[in-house]
């Protein structure tokens, strides 16, 4: 019987909208392919190029609200008028079958996930300045300006967070953001 069986590593990036945490993950992910990735549920309507299952599960509230009150989610927030929430059994099945996840949050969901993981590996990815982030928000051109304002409005209090978590890295430049985390996680670059 094996006593201590080999688990996977549960890896989670937050940090406020806008910062790059979405592009960071699509970049590790080609680096990394055998780093399972959370797809999570959300309230949020698809953007245009958004592929349901791929880039989220959208679901409407009820559907949200009775996963959420049958415990199915590992943890979930409200963020500028959306629901937001991580499915527990794909993650507790990659965990059991020793393969690693990684879980692209807000910053309510990542502190709920530490009470529950508290092993593990927190990242907070933080813009070079808020200046900075309000222009990554505008230019890549996905939201509203009354999106954008409500994103601007919860980064503040996100970006005081930053110091909650073990690891911080700015993101000035993904290829260095990129090398961090890879660091931190102790993933291996891929060979050129
Ligand atoms: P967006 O609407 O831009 O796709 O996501 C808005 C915010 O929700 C981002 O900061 C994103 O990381 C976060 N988010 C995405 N999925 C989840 C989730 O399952 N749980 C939580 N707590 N936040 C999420």
């Amino acid at each position: 019987m094996q006593v201590n069986p080999v688990r996977g590593r549960l890896f989670v990036l937050t940090g406020p909208s806008g910062v790059g945490k979405g592009t960071l993950v699509q970049q590790l992910r080609q680096s990394h392919p055998d780093l399972a990735l959370s797809i999570s549920m959300t309230t949020r309507p698809p953007r245009p190029g958004e592929v349901e299952g791929q880039d989220y599960f959208f679901v409407g509230r009820p559907v949200f609200e009775q996963y959420r009150d049958t415990d199915q989610l590992l943890e979930w927030a409200e963020y500028a008028g959306n629901y937001y929430g991580t499915p527990r059994q794909p993650v507790e099945q990659a965990l059991a079958a020793g393969r690693s996840i990684l879980l692209e949050i807000e910053l309510e969901g990542a502190r709920q996930v530490r009470k529950t993981f508290p092993q593990g590996c927190f990242v907070f990815l933080l813009p070079p300045s808020v200046e900075e982030l309000e222009r990554r928000l505008r230019d890549r051109g996905k939201d509203s300006e009354a999106a954008i304002q409500k994103r601007l409005t919860r980064a503040r209090p996100e970006l005081a967070a930053a110091g909650e978590f073990d690891f911080q890295v700015v993101n000035a430049e993904l290829a260095i953001a990129l090398a961090d985390i890879e660091q931190i996680w102790g993933l291996q670059p891929p060979t050129p």
